[in-house]
């Protein structure tokens, strides 16, 4: 994805997603866009029941599942629009290591200072 496809994707943002600062025209700003891919270190669990039990209990709670959030679960692109100061704020914590997760009931996440 090019710069051009992130920012039509953010271009409705008029004001900075961290601190809700209005961006004016000319005001610098910046796209961040966060790629959320599922990993697999390639072990699988046995699981406690026999194989095909469990390929029916798997089938069973994907029928009754949310297409959005199964998609979720694997892959999901974020992008988002911040001010100077956020973007300084954020890229440093992320080089320094100094960032964390906050991960609140309801599977939510966001950044925190
Ligand atoms: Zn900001």
């Amino acid at each position: 994805m090019n710069l051009d496809q992130l920012r039509s994707k953010v271009s409705e943002t008029d004001t900075c997603y961290q601190c809700d600062h209005p961006f004016r025209p000319g005001d610098t700003r910046y796209v961040v866009s966060m790629t959320i891919v599922a990993d697999f270190d390639g072990v699988l669990t046995e699981p406690d029941e026999d194989i095909e039990g469990g390929i029916d209990r798997l089938l069973e709670q994907l029928s009754h599942a949310d297409p959005d959030q199964v998609e979720r679960d694997v892959f999901e692109q974020i992008n988002v629009m911040l001010c100077t100061a956020c973007k300084e704020r954020l890229a440093s914590e992320i080089r320094e290591k100094r960032y964390r997760l906050s991960l609140p009931v309801g599977g939510h996440s966001h950044y925190y200072h």
